[in-house]
């Protein structure tokens, strides 16, 4: 496990590995654009962000994305509908994590989230089932969180770890070894949904090493079930030679997918599993499945979030709330600009619970007065 950033050809043009004999174990299906096309979609998941000079008043202000929020709403303007639709349920949350819980930063292992920010996501699982789910490995996203009342849901949720004796109905435990003591003594594997692409995706890990080795800025990251590849400090001109080289790696390996996230290439397995597939996974495991008495809410600002959103959008099942200062097409219902207004949306989201609580305890202690009145009638 770990990453590697380089320093402006593709390089390592060696021999295809033997992989590229094999032929998929199924359809595929999902094979994405080739090289070429990556070049525009690469575009289209890393849209410009607003200077930070500019500050986040002045974006709430700009016209443009005020007309963009008549059609997703600030979920902080909104709270009182969205908390009215949770009225009497059991909310769960879901929460990414790069760009929604800490800011997207140029390294990738500096995205630390804030001492704040971690008090108040302990203080939302101390009143509601929450659960990370990020593109980074368990173990990456752990030592940043390093919260162990979550459950977390790393590699595009394809390794799923919940607190010990806090899993449910899940069934499907097995121990796990771990680097982080502190962790193996909390969390537990729950579930992993390819772990026989474990080998591939290492050997994939260091052909992207020596392959992007030559691009200033480039970076790779393995997160277990994902190779990551970072271009954010990559020329913007030198982007369609990431896309060559990742996609000449590809081209040997066609079991693997690609989909984009922001300035980040992600390479995974080609399974029926994502963010959403995560989010429905945790939702039966932990007998929250039932609409009628659960309130799901996602909040995230990845492409690869949509995929959360659009289950929890099927059905009216739940709601998602895309983070983003920049307008752009989402299958949420909601926005908030940053994390900092994440941050101001679970404090509501703890104070409401918390008030909901105490009004609950106040009318049962009301009852019990009442009974306790008759019987001494
Ligand atoms: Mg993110």
């Amino acid at each position: 496990m770990g990453s590697h950033a380089n320093g402006s050809t593709c390089a390592g043009d060696g021999p295809p590995p033997m992989e590229k004999r094999k032929e998929p174990a199924f359809p595929l299906k999902t094979m994405p654009l080739h090289a070429n096309g990556w070049l525009n979609d690469m575009k289209l998941s890393s849209p410009t962000a607003v200077p930070v000079n500019i500050g986040s008043n002045s974006v709430a202000f700009d016209p443009i994305y005020r007309a963009w929020t008549q059609k997703y709403p600030s979920a902080l303007n909104a709270f009182e509908r969205i908390v009215a639709c949770g009225k009497g349920k059991k909310i769960a949350l879901f929460l990414d994590y790069d760009g929604t819980l800490s800011p997207i930063v140029d390294e990738p292992d500096n995205a630390v989230m804030s001492d704040q920010m971690r008090e108040v996501v302990r203080s939302a699982a101390l009143h509601l089932p929450t659960a990370i789910i990020s593109g980074r490995s368990c173990d990456k996203v752990f030592d940043f969180v390093r919260l162990t009342e979550l459950y977390y849901a790393g590699s595009h949720g394809m390794d799923i770890m919940g607190p010990v004796g806090k899993t449910g109905s899940v069934t499907d435990h097995r121990s796990r070894g771990t680097n982080s003591s502190k962790k193996q003594d909390k969390e537990m594997q729950i579930f992993q949904a390819a772990s026989e692409f474990l080998p591939m995706i290492d050997e994939v890990f260091g052909l992207l090493v020596d392959k992007v080795r030559g691009i200033d800025g480039a970076r790779v990251e393995n997160n277990k079930f994902c190779v990551s590849v970072h271009y954010r400090n990559v020329n913007e001109k030198d982007w369609a030679l990431v896309a060559r080289c990742t996609d000449d790696v590809l081209k040997a390996y066609p079991r693997l997918r690609l989909s984009h996230g922001r300035k980040v290439l992600e390479v995974r397995p080609m399974v029926d599993w994502n963010k959403g597939k995560a989010v429905e996974f945790l939702l039966d495991s932990l007998g929250l499945a039932d609409s009628d008495e659960v309130l799901p809410i996602y909040i995230g600002d990845d492409r690869t979030d949509e995929d959360a959103f659009k289950v929890l959008r099927g059905n009216k099942r739940g709601l998602g709330i895309l983070v983003s200062s920049v307008p752009k097409e989402s299958q949420a219902l909601y926005s908030l600009l940053d994390p900092p207004e994440v941050m101001d949306f679970l404090k509501r989201l703890v104070k409401w619970k918390e008030e909901e609580e105490a009004q609950r305890i106040t009318v049962k202690q009301l009852l019990v007065s009442v009974d306790d009145f008759r019987v001494n009638l």
